[in-house]
C-alpha cells in the first residue's frame, strides 16, 4: 500500500506527511482531535483515540506500515498494528522512552560501550523510598517517570523536606528524582537506523531551553569540542543499534562545566531540536523517518548551510495586558524580509500561551549572519532575546 499510517496528529505528524507526499506516499493520520495539525495535511483521518479498536483497525485496513510522532501513544496500540504491519519505531522501543526509569536503566547498561551515564538519581515508587535518599542528590530535580514533556511534571527541590512536600503534592505517583548538574550547555544527537542495521547520525544541535521548552538549537555547536561531538555522535549509533530500532531517534545529552558528558533523554520519534535538518540539510528527518519506515535506503545527512532555529509559541499572539486579538497576527512580512529565514507555521487553531505555534530557520552562509538575522526576527516579533 503507498498509504502509511501516522499515529499523532501533532506539528511533528504534519510535518511528516508533507515528506512523505513529497515523496510520492499517501498518509493517514489516527488523531482524535479535529482541526489537529497533521489531520489537516493528511490524505486520510481517523477520528478516534490512540486506544481505539475500530480506529486502529481502519488504520490496520489501509496501511502496511505505521509510525508515531507522539512519545506517549499507549505501546499496545503500535504493538497492535505490528500484528498485520511494519511499525517503526517499534513498541518495545517506544516504551523505553516513555518511562525514564527503563530509560536510565537502559543508558547505564549501554554505558560501558558509550563511555556515557545519566545524572546520577534515586526510583521514587512509593513515600517509603525517600527514607533511603543519598543526601549527595540535593539540590535536585524531582521528575514524574511518565508523561512528562516541556518540563511538565518537573519539581526542583534543594531539601528532603522539600522533596517529600513536592512527592506528596504529585499524588505518590512513580518518580525519578535527579541530581541537579551544573550544565555548561545542551545538545542532541539526532539518529536513524534502516530496517537493515544501516545507521546514520545527524551533525550535534545545541540546544537553548528557556522556562523548560526548547528556545533555540544551533548547528554547528558554537560550543561543543570535536571530541565532544564525536563521543556523543558514537554513543547515539550504539544506543539505536543495541535496541534495534528502526526509525528517527533524538538523544539529549548535558555537557558539563567541567567538560563531561551525561545523557538525559531520547525521543522515539524525530525531535524539535531536529527541525533545522528540514532546511539544512540533504535529507530532513521526516523524509529520514519516511524512507526507514517504508525500507527506502536512509538519505544524506550532510548539512549544507549553517543555521539556527527559533521556536514560535503562542506567546506572541498576546500583548501583555489584554486578551488575544485573533486578528492580531506577529509581522512576518517584516521577518520574511530577512534574507535568510524560512517560516514554518503548524496552522494550530488558536493561539496559547507556551503552545509550540511555529518555527523559523536561518540559513545563511555564515552561522554569524543566521545568529544575528535570528536576533532581528526577535526584535521584530517582541520575543526577549
Ligand atoms: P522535553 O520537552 O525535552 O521532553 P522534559 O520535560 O522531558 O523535556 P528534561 O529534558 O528531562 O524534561 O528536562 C528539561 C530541562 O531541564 C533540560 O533540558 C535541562 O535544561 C533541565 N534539566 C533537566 N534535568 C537536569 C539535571 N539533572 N540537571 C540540570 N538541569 C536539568
Ligand atoms: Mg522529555
Ligand atoms: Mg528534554
Amino acid at each position: 500500500s503507498s498509504m502509511l499510517g501516522m499515529v499523532g496528529g501533532g506539528q511533528l505528524g504534519r510535518m511528516f506527511v508533507h515528506e512523505a507526499q513529497a515523496l510520492g506516499f499517501k498518509v493517514m493520520v489516527l488523531e482524535p482531535e479535529v482541526g489537529s495539525p497533521a489531520a489537516h495535511a493528511a490524505d486520510a483521518h481517523v477520528q478516534a483515540a490512540y486506544d481505539d479498536a475500530a480506529g486502529l483497525q481502519q488504520l490496520a485496513d489501509a496501511c502496511s506500515s505505521f509510525t508515531t510522532e507522539f512519545e506517549n501513544v499507549p505501546a499496545a496500540s503500535l504493538a497492535k498494528l505490528a500484528e498485520t504491519g511494519f511499525v517503526a519505531p517499534s513498541a518495545d522501543c517506544v516504551s523505553i522512552a516513555q518511562d525514564r526509569i527503563e530509560e536510565k536503566a537502559f543508558f547505564t547498561r549501554c554505558a560501558p560501550q558509550t563511555g556515557i551515564l545519566p545524572a546520577p538519581h534515586a526510583i521514587l515508587r512509593t513515600a517509603d523510598d525517600l527514607n533511603h535518599v543519598s543526601a549527595d542528590l540535593f539540590p535536585g530535580i524531582l521528575k514524574t517517570a511518565r508523561m512528562g514533556y516541556d518540563g511538565k511534571g518537573q519539581v526542583r527541590v534543594k531539601s528532603i523536606e522539600e522533596l517529600r512536600a513536592a512527592f506528596a503534592n504529585l499524588n505518590d505517583v512513580v518518580c525519578v528524582l535527579e541530581k541537579m548538574l551544573p550544565l555548561a550547555y545542551e545538545v542532541s544527537v539526532l539518529v536513524a537506523r534502516g530496517a537493515d542495521g544501516q545507521a546514520v547520525v545527524y551533525p550535534i544541535a545545541e540546544n537553548v531551553h528557556r522556562d523548560g521548552i526548547l528556545f533555540t538549537t544551533t548547528v554547528p555547536s558554537p560550543h561543543v569540542s570535536a571530541e565532544a561531538a564525536l563521543k556523543t555522535q558514537n554513543a547515539a549509533l550504539k544506543l539505536i543499534a543495541d535496541i534495534n530500532y528502526v526509525g528517527v531517534l533524538c538523544i539529549e545529552f548535558f555537557v558539563l562545566q567541567d567538560g563531561s558528558v551525561v545523557v538525559n533523554e531520547m525521543a522515539p520519534r524525530p525531535h524539535n531540536s531536529g527541525h533545522y535538518t528540514i532546511d539544512a540539510c540533504v535529507t530532513s528527518q521526516f523524509a529520514q523517518q519516511v524512507r526507514a519506515m517504508a525500507r527506502l535506503p536512509l538519505g544524506d545527512v550532510r548539512q549544507h548551510s549553517p543555521c539556527v532555529m527559533l521556536n514560535i509559541l503562542g506567546d506572541i499572539w498576546f500583548d501583555g495586558t489584554t486578551e488575544q486579538d485573533k486578528e492580531r497576527q506577529p509581522a512576518w512580512d517584516k521577518v520574511l524580509a530577512l534574507p535568510s529565514a524560512h517560516l514554518h507555521l503548524y496552522g494550530k487553531a488558536e493561539a496559547r500561551r507556551a503552545r509550540k505555534m511555529g518555527h523559523i530557520t536561518f540559513i545563511a552562509p555564515t552561522l554569524e549572519q543566521a545568529q544575528d538575522e535570528m536576533r532581528q526576527a526577535c526584535e521584530i516579533l517582541g520575543i526577549a532575546v
